[in-house]
C-alpha cells in the first residue's frame, strides 16, 4: 500500500523540512473529497533557506563536468521508471487521474525529460568563429538559480519539463507546485538526490500565488518558469521583467481542432476526446473548439456521444476507470458555471454536463454543438471536460475563425487531404500543431505556445536555448590597434 502522506511539507538543500509557522492547507483527494494531509506554506525562513541552498549548489553543480551532471539526470530518470506505479498512485492521489492515464503519462513524462536532457547535457557546447588571423569563441553558460511554479493538472511531469532541462544546463531549482497538488513534485526532489544530484540543486516549497511571487522578485534568482493561467503568466513575467529575468511562460488556450469532410471520422472522433476528455479535460492544450465540417457534423456527433457513454467514470485507482473526477470543488464550480453559460447561450448540450452526485469532485463529460464563436464557451478557457462544436463550412473562413482568439497554443488538424493539412496548419496562429492526431508531446518535440498562451519552448533542444546563455570570447591574435 502506497503511503501518500508526504514526510514534511518542503524539500530543501536535500532533506525534507517542515515549518508549522507557515499557513497550513489541506491536501485533498478529489475523488472522495477525503483530506490527505494538511501541509504548510513556505514561510520567508523556508524560501530564503531553499534560495540559498540554491545558490551554493548552483556554484557546485555547474562546476562539474557536462557528463556528470548528465549521468545524475539519467540515474534520475531510472529511479523514476523502477518507482512508476508507486509515483502513479501518489500522482493519482494529488490529482484525482485515473491510474489508467497516470501510470502512462506522468512519471513516466518526467523520466523522459530526465533522460532526454541527462543524454544531451554534455553535447552542449559553444561555437568556435574563424575571424581572419582572429578568432572568436562562445560558451554556453548557466543562467543560475531558476524558479519553477506549476499547474496542478501535471505536477509530475511539469516538475520535471522544468528541472531536466534546467538541470542539465548547471541551473539550481526552486520549485513551487500549485498549492492544489503539493504531493508528487517532494518525490521527484527526493529522486534527483538519490540520483547523486547535490543537495540544494532542486528544492520544493509549497504555498499559494504569495510564495510564487517571493520567489518570482527575489535578487538570487536568475529565471522563472511558469506553467498556468494568463492572468497569472501576465503577473509573474512583469515581476520578472522588472528585475530582468529570463522568463518562460506556458500558459492557457482556446485551442481549435478543424475535422474537413475528408477525416476519417473515427480517427477525428479520437482526437476529439484525446483533446477534450483526457485527464477530464484538464490539459492546456486541449482542441476545445473544434470546427466539423456541417456535411459530417451530424455523424461526428453521433459517434462522439456513443463512443463517450462507454467511458468509464469511477474510482482512480481502478485500472478500468479512463475518466476521473475535477481537481478540486472550486474547478468544478467554475466548469458548471461554464456549463450553464452555454446552455443560456443557446448552444445544444448533446450529453453530460451535469455534477454527479457522489462524493468528490465529479461531472459528466459534455458536448455542446450549434456553438457559434461570440459565445463564451467558445471564447474562454474552461478547463474541464466541455467539448464546444463548431460549424465549419469553408476552408480560408474556419482558418480566420479558428485564428480569432488571444489564445496560440494549440491547433489541430483533421482530413485525408495531405497537401490541405499542411496548408492549414501552416496557416493556424499556434505553438504545438498536430495533423491527424492531438496532443502528442514526447520530449523530442519543442512545446510552446505563441501569442498570449505564452513564451519560451519546453522539451527538445529548444528548451536549452531558455537555460542558458552564451558568453562570447573574441580573441586577437595580432597587435590591438588603436586611433591614437
Ligand atoms: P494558475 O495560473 O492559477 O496558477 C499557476 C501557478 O502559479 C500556481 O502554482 C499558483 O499558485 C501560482 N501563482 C498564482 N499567482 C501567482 C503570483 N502572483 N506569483 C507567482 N505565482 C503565482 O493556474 P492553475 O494552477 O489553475 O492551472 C490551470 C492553468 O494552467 C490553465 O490556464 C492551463 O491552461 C494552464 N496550463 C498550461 C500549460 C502549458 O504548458 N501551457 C500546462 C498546464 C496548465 P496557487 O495555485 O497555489 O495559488
Amino acid at each position: 500500500m502506497t503511503d501518500v502522506k508526504p514526510t514534511a511539507s518542503h524539500y530543501v538543500d536535500g532533506k525534507y523540512l517542515e515549518d508549522a509557522d507557515g499557513t497550513p492547507f489541506d491536501v485533498i483527494y478529489p475523488a472522495t473529497g477525503e483530506t490527505l494531509a494538511t501541509v504548510h506554506a513556505a514561510t520567508k525562513a523556508v524560501t530564503d533557506a531553499a534560495l540559498d541552498a540554491a545558490t551554493r549548489a548552483q556554484a557546485e553543480w555547474a562546476a562539474l563536468s557536462p557528463r556528470s551532471r548528465g549521468r545524475v539526470l539519467t540515474d534520475a530518470a531510472r529511479i523514476m521508471r523502477e518507482r512508476n506505479r508507486e509515483l502513479s498512485i501518489i500522482e493519482t492521489h494529488d490529482t484525482g487521474k485515473p491510474l489508467q492515464e497516470t501510470l502512462v503519462a506522468d512519471a513516466t513524462s518526467g523520466a523522459d525529460a530526465l533522460e532526454y536532457f541527462g543524454g544531451i547535457a554534455n553535447g552542449l557546447t559553444g561555437e568556435h568563429i574563424p575571424l581572419g588571423d582572429d578568432w572568436a569563441y562562445t560558451i554556453r553558460e548557466p543562467l543560475g538559480v531558476c524558479v519553477g511554479i506549476g499547474a496542478w493538472n501535471y505536477p509530475t511531469q511539469i516538475a520535471c519539463w522544468k528541472a531536466a532541462p534546467a538541470l542539465a544546463c548547471g541551473n539550481a531549482m526552486v520549485f513551487k507546485p500549485s498549492e492544489t497538488t503539493p504531493l508528487s513534485a517532494l518525490k521527484v526532489a527526493e529522486i534527483l538526490t538519490e540520483a547523486g544530484a547535490p543537495p540544494g540543486l532542486f528544492n520544493v516549497v509549497q504555498g499559494m500565488g504569495e510564495v510564487g511571487g517571493r520567489l518570482v522578485t527575489d535578487p538570487r534568482v536568475a529565471k522563472v518558469s511558469l506553467t498556468g493561467s494568463v492572468g497569472t503568466g501576465k503577473r509573474v513575467y512583469s515581476a520578472a521583467a522588472a528585475e530582468m529575468k529570463h522568463v518562460t511562460m506556458e500558459l492557457g488556450g482556446k485551442s481549435p481542432m478543424l475535422v474537413f469532410d475528408d477525416a476519417d471520422i473515427e480517427n477525428a472522433v479520437s482526437g476529439a476526446i484525446l483533446g477534450n476528455f483526457y485527464s477530464s479535460g484538464q490539459v492546456c492544450s486541449n482542441g476545445t473548439r473544434v470546427f466539423v465540417h456541417r456535411s459530417v457534423k451530424e455523424r461526428f456527433l453521433d459517434r462522439l456521444a456513443t463512443r463517450l457513454a462507454t467511458a468509464k467514470l469511477g474510482d482512480p485507482l481502478d485500472e478500468e476507470t479512463n475518466f476521473g473526477p475535477i481537481v478540486s470543488q472550486q474547478q468544478l464550480d467554475i466548469i458548471l458555471g461554464y456549463v450553464a453559460r452555454g446552455k443560456e447561450d443557446g448552444a445544444r448540450l448533446v450529453t453530460g454536463g451535469e455534477r454527479l452526485d457522489r462524493p468528490g469532485f465529479w461531472m459528466a463529460p459534455a458536448i455542446f454543438a450549434d456553438v457559434t464563436d461570440d459565445m463564451t464557451i467558445a471564447r474562454e478557457e474552461i478547463f474541464g471536460p466541455v467539448m464546444s462544436v463548431l460549424d465549419l463550412d469553408d476552408e480560408d473562413e474556419a482558418i480566420a475563425r479558428a485564428n480569432n482568439t488571444p489564445y496560440g497554443l494549440s491547433a489541430g488538424v483533421y482530413t485525408q487531404n495531405l497537401a490541405r493539412a499542411h496548408r492549414v496548419i501552416r496557416k493556424l496562429h499556434a505553438g504545438s500543431c498536430f495533423i491527424n492526431s492531438y496532443n502528442d508531446a514526447p520530449v523530442e518535440v519543442p512545446f510552446g505556445a505563441v501569442k498570449q498562451s505564452g513564451v519560451g519552448r519546453e522539451n527538445a533542444k529548444a528548451a536549452i536555448e531558455h537555460y542558458s546563455q552564451l558568453k562570447s570570447v573574441y580573441v586577437r591574435m595580432g597587435d590591438t590597434e588603436a586611433p591614437f
